[in-house]
């Protein structure tokens, strides 16, 4: 959006109070999320009326809440937005932006009920960008949409049906963002496993393997990119456990820019929880990939996350739960408390359970969690580690993704935006410490995982 803003020469600046027009961003994944894009679309609005912003600014809502509650917010939010845009139209913000201008008196560009349907939009190569994150490191979409049935997940309902790019499109990107100095390349989409396979001939299931032999694949993708020149990493978030294969974990193993780190949301591990998901997964299925992944790539660590308080979850399932964790020893895990979304089968269940319920139980894991975090913390003291210095200060290891994991505190005056390697004397949670002796950490900022 920013770089199509860009393209027709509008300028994007810091201070919203002193702009012609202000985008709010939306996210409607869940509850909380809704409640914090309202707040903030009430609080532009309000600001323009005591007149700390200027009377003709415009109002404008994108994102997934916009695409999802069109009808709804255009009638409820009608004389506080000019214009809603859907997740299809952030090629067309600057039309959509000349266009009230052009409709001075208000009107809104676009009748109410103009976002229908699922979203079918991709980025592609030449799609114009403007990254928002630091030089050293960007975030590739390398596909979109969800064909998976989770039952707590609006998320294929916003964003429609798994589409990727194509392989020499993400190739074309990384190889660009490379010669520009980034240094971590990170993967993301819905489900990143899936990644080319609903360009099979034949279609594959929501159950199917990665595999480079029926068509394009992660795999393919994932040498493309290690060969390309340059000291960068390849970061992979959000695959889905259910089209783990040998050939990706073997893949990963050959490919040495691709991190020693995996992102792989498992949600539970109780075979009755996961069938009242529909993850698509069972118990011993994940147990026997994460043994596969393991061995098949030393030094590999583990990220996930998981849900309490699903519907129907009983002590049991808790108590398979925490088991599990203190058995497998992720090095980095967070947890949710399950969030009843409207729209989404879950929330129709019985037995939901009650919010002082869910509390107890994400404390009991996260709990557990922070124990063994601290023992993975204290087995690094003494290693030394190729780090990315984020800020002065402040690096981050392979196995520390931007915003979500740890960070390794080092000495100030090491470059930013660049990989260094530091000896690794003492730790704190989540923090690992690389620092001479009685130097302070830069801050300490708590991980996100301890929230
Ligand atoms: S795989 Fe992820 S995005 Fe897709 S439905 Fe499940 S939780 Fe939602």
């Amino acid at each position: 959006m920013v770089g199509h803003l860009h393209q027709a020469g509008m300028a994007v600046i810091p201070e919203a109070e002193q702009a012609d027009v202000v985008i709010v961003n939306t996210c409607s994944f869940i509850d909380s999320s809704k409640e914090e894009s309202i707040s903030h679309i009430l609080e532009v609005h309000q600001n323009k009326g005591m007149k700390k912003r200027r009377k003709e600014q415009k109002l404008i809502v994108a994102g997934c809440m916009s695409q999802r509650f069109s009808k709804d917010l255009s009638t409820s939010l009608h004389d506080e937005v000019d214009a809603f845009i859907g997740l299809d139209q952030v090629t067309k913000v600057a039309p959509i932006i000349e266009g009230l201008y052009a409709k001075e008196r208000g009107k809104k560009v676009a009748p109410a009920n103009f976002i229908e349907g699922k979203s079918t939009y991709i980025p592609d190569y030449d799609t114009p960008r403007f990254r928002l994150t630091p030089k050293h490191f960007a975030y590739i979409k390398i596909a979109e949409g969800c064909n998976h049935p989770c039952t707590f997940c609006i998320i294929p309902q916003i964003r429609g049906r798994h589409r990727s790019r194509t392989i020499d499109s993400v190739v074309k990107e990384a190889r660009q963002l490379v010669s520009e100095g980034v240094r971590e390349l990170n993967l993301i989409s819905q489900d990143t496993t899936f990644f080319g396979m609903d360009t099979w001939e034949q279609r594959p299931n929501p159950r199917t393997p990665v595999d480079s032999s029926r068509g394009s694949a992660l795999t393919t993708l994932l040498r493309e990119l290690n060969a390309i020149e340059g000291d960068f990493w390849i970061r992979l978030l959000y695959t889905h456990p259910a089209h783990w294969s040998d050939e990706l974990i073997q893949t990963i193993a050959e490919c040495p820019k691709v991190a020693r780190y995996i992102d792989i949301p498992l949600q539970h591990i109780s075979d009755r929880m996961l069938e009242k998901m529909q993850r698509e997964t069972s118990g011993g299925y994940i147990r026997d990939l994460l043994k596969r992944i393991r061995a098949g790539i030393p030094g590999i660590a583990l990220r996930t996350t998981f849900i309490v308080g699903f519907p129907g979850e009983t002590e049991a399932d808790v108590a398979e739960l925490c088991a599990f964790i203190k058995e497998t020893k992720f090095e980095r895990l967070g947890v949710f408390r399950y969030s009843q979304e409207e729209g989404t089968r879950g929330a129709k269940m019985p037995d939901q359970i009650p919010a002082k319920v869910k509390e107890a139980r994400w404390h009991t894991t996260m709990g557990l969690q922070r124990q063994i975090a601290a023992a993975v913390s204290r087995g690094y003291v003494g290693k030394t580690l190729k780090v990315l210095v984020e800020e002065p200060g402040v690096a981050r290891g392979e196995a520390d993704a931007p915003d979500i994991d740890g960070r390794v505190y080092v000495p100030r005056d090491v470059p930013v935006g660049e990989f260094v390697e530091v000896k690794i004397n003492g730790y704190h949670d989540y923090d690992l410490l690389a620092l001479p002796k009685g130097e302070k950490p830069a801050e300490f900022k708590v991980a996100k995982q301890a929230q």
